[in-house]
């Protein structure tokens, strides 16, 4: 009987010790495989949809990274009646929150670099020409010119405990603000030990270290024309952001084409001679701005600013068919066998 007994204690220890064992490899196995695993989220906002894709993270990661991108678009939407910026526009002062004050000091910085093609204040131009709304219409001249007289980021100043605007001016912080967003995720990937994401933030391409094999992560784009070709460009660690004349436009009664892309110096669409611009970079705020900015210069100015910056990579097409790239990108850069641009590699 005892014996029996001690036997089955035996068998049964054994067992036992065989089930924390397998649970062991188990639970080693199974947090092996987490530490790969893809997750993905989608989302809806900053007007636009967004996709985050994060190898190795938690849902816990998952979820503040959303929560995350809600704060921000809380604090600098321009419609959203709390947001700072609804209260600057609407009250001419706000003390604003963290978020609000990197990203405007940041901008207004770019706005000053780029001589006010970046210019975070012609919103009512904007706003006038149907762009916020889709309503769209051509403005008179008469009131691009009135609504002109207010356009200016120099008078977006500092007040004693946040900013300040006269009356008549608005700010909008659209043209940057998913690029900082970009900037803000990727930190928060990085902190939680992650080495490996990529985030399509409305167009807007950011990368977490490479791909999980090692290898770059290859960001095609199709051309602006919408034809369908790629272009494969290998990237890590950086952000890929365009500023499209075909992203958001209309056509008027005359067959004019105009886009979203404001020369703060005429109030029209700017048509300096790009159609697409794009800037690849590590911070992510900057390739937005800079991507808007170096739009409106054309190609020329935006040539030059790279000579004289060099900070950043870009690819830049005409109205003209060329295709414009910074030579270290031009290594990363494989185009369609179909592309129809000529290349010209900047130096
Ligand atoms: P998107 O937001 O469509 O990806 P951009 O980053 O180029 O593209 O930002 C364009 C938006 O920025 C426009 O929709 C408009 O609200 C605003 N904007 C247009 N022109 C300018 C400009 N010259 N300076 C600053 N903001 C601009
Ligand atoms: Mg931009």
């Amino acid at each position: 009987m005892n014996d029996k007994t001690g036997g089955e204690k035996t068998v049964k220890k054994r067992l036992l010790l065989l089930l924390i064992c397998m649970l062991f490899l188990l639970s080693g196995y199974t947090a092996e495989a987490a530490k790969n695993e893809e997750k993905t989220t989608y989302l809806f906002a900053m007007d636009t949809t967004m996709t985050i894709r994060v190898f190795g993270g938690d849902d816990a990661l998952m979820q503040s990274l959303q929560k995350r991108v809600n704060e921000i678009e809380n604090q600098v939407s321009v419609t959203r009646e709390y947001s700072d910026i609804y209260r600057l526009n609407h009250e001419g002062n706000v003390a604003a929150g963290p978020d609000t004050e990197t990203i405007l000091n940041r901008a207004l910085n770019i706005c000053e670099e780029t001589e006010g093609a970046l210019d975070v204040s012609i919103y009512p131009v904007v706003r006038e020409w149907g762009f916020t709304t889709g309503e769209y219409r051509v403005p008179s001249p008469e009131k691009l010119e009135e609504l002109l007289a207010s356009v200016d980021y120099k008078k977006v100043e500092p007040s004693e405990d946040g900013y300040h605007i006269p009356d008549g001016m608005a700010v909008d912080l659209g043209s940057v603000t998913k690029g900082y967003t970009g900037d803000v995720l990727a930190g928060m990937i990085r902190s939680a030990g992650v080495k490996s994401a990529i985030m399509d933030l409305g167009g807007n391409i950011h990368t977490v270290g490479k791909k999980q094999n090692g290898a770059f992560w290859r960001v095609a784009f199709r051309s602006p024309e919408g034809t369908g070709l790629v272009v494969v460009l290998e990237v890590a660690d950086e952000a890929v952001i365009t500023s499209g004349g075909y992203e958001r436009f209309f056509e008027d009664e005359d067959g004019n084409v105009w886009w979203h892309i404001i020369d703060p110096k005429t109030g029209y669409p700017a048509k300096n001679g790009v159609i697409s611009m794009t800037i690849v970079g590590k911070e992510g705020i900057r390739c937005d701005a800079l991507s808007t900015a170096l739009f409106v210069m054309g190609p020329e100015k935006a040539a030059e600013f790279w000579r004289t910056h060099g900070d950043f990579e870009m690819i830049m097409i005409t109205e003209e068919g060329e295709l414009f790239i910074t030579p270290s990108l031009n290594k990363r850069f494989t185009p369609d066998a179909m592309m129809p641009y000529h290349v010209t590699v900047l130096s």
